[in-house]
């Protein structure tokens, strides 16, 4: 145990322990398919996200791992042990959501002890635990504070220090920050991977945010229509993404075929210039350009057909902002290696 009182789970035990499994999973609510067919292993100690769009069924995942639902076809294994007749209560998961969901009478210490008095756990054995759950996150100054006297990011610790101190073995957490303003987002999101590699819980993580699913996860599942396109590292999606879906929706992509361009690998020259030996080209007129300080985004008609994309870091300053404007004639390159084929030779990870 460290200081927080949290049993951060061994280092060993994290190696690819599957802690949460799917298999063959199927959801369907009055005939509308929310899942069509999942598999999915989380590992012990993992941050794991499911990134997709709206209604893509990554809240119905989280529900069924919970309790809430129960699946019309397959298994839902917990630490190996089928939970198909397990209430929510009963599985070794809490779960915080967007909405928070405090109760506004109540103490931040007597809210985070709720579910310990719940259990019957004595009062001054559960408000010291809640204390302790408050420090990890930061709280623990404001114990005999009501919700309404805290900003919407403390509220946000608040309810995981209420999921954590039941020491759960995984944690769902359903876009817990979208509510926040972004810069509160980006502390809080550093602060959850603080706090799940303090304590070793598994994280299962929901986000439409792609930024957010690549900053923060050991791996992420992009979900699309109910099924899982990919499961991998955010490198993994990005260089190799499985589909031109995973392609499109993380990061930005020019898609020549099967090839994935990203635009941050391609250079702009005028149309005149000799590209390097080795380099593929394209030629085309430039439709449009923003400055976007740290990079310049430019858009090209190409000669043959289609736009492409291309994203330059702003390195060496430029006198007047733009090295191209729309007109200008230019010639789009990129070294061969930066070519990435869709669905190619990547590791698919473990589904
Ligand atoms: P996400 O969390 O990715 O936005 P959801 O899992 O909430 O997606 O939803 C997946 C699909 O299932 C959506 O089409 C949604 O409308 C549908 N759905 C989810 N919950 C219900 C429900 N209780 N009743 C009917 N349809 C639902
Ligand atoms: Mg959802």
């Amino acid at each position: 145990m460290d200081d927080t009182g949290f049993n951060p789970i061994m280092a060993e035990a994290r190696v690819n322990q599957p802690i949460v499994q799917l298999e063959d999973v199927a959801k369907t609510y009055g005939g509308a398919v929310a899942l069509a067919r999942v598999d999915l292993t989380v590992h012990a100690g993992e941050f794991f996200t499911l990134l997709g769009p709206s209604g893509s069924g990554k809240t119905t995942t989280l529900r069924l791992i919970a309790g809430f639902e129960r699946p019309d076809k397959g298994k839902i294994l917990l630490d190996g042990q089928d939970v198909a007749t397990l209430p929510p209560f009963e599985r070794a998961v809490n779960t915080v959501f967007q909405d928070y969901a405090l109760f506004p009478h109540l103490t931040l210490v007597e809210n985070v002890a709720y579910g310990l008095r719940a259990k019957k756990v004595p009062k001054p054995e559960a408000h010291a635990e809640a204390e302790k759950a408050l420090a990890a996150v930061q709280l623990a100054n404001f114990a005999g504070r009501k919700p309404a006297q805290l900003s919407g990011g403390q509220r946000q610790r608040v309810a995981l220090a209420r999921a954590m101190v039941n020491r759960p073995r995984v944690l769902l957490l359903d876009e817990p920050l979208g509510a926040l303003d972004l810069k509160l987002r980006h502390q809080m999101q550093q602060e959850l991977k603080r706090l799940q590699t303090e304590t070793g819980i598994t994280f299962i993580y929901v986000t439409h945010d792609q930024d957010e699913a690549l900053s923060m996860s050991d791996r992420i599942a992009v979900f699309s229509q109910g099924k899982i396109e990919q499961v991998g590292t955010a490198f993994d999606l990005y260089e190799r993404p499985a589909s031109a879906f995973v392609a499109d929706f993380v990061g930005n992509s020019n898609i020549l075929g099967t090839t994935l361009l990203r635009p941050e690998k391609l250079h702009l020259v005028p149309h005149a210039h000799a590209v390097p030996e080795g380099y593929e080209k394209r030629h085309g007129i430039v439709r449009e350009a923003v400055y976007l300080g740290a990079v310049t985004r430019t858009i090209v008609a190409l000669e043959d057909g289609g736009t492409m994309q291309v994203m330059e870091a702003n390195i060496v300053p430029v006198h007047g902002a733009l090295r191209f404007v729309p007109g200008d004639s230019v010639t789009v390159a990129w070294p061969r290696s930066a070519c990435a084929v869709i669905g190619g030779e990547y590791n698919k990870g473990e589904q």
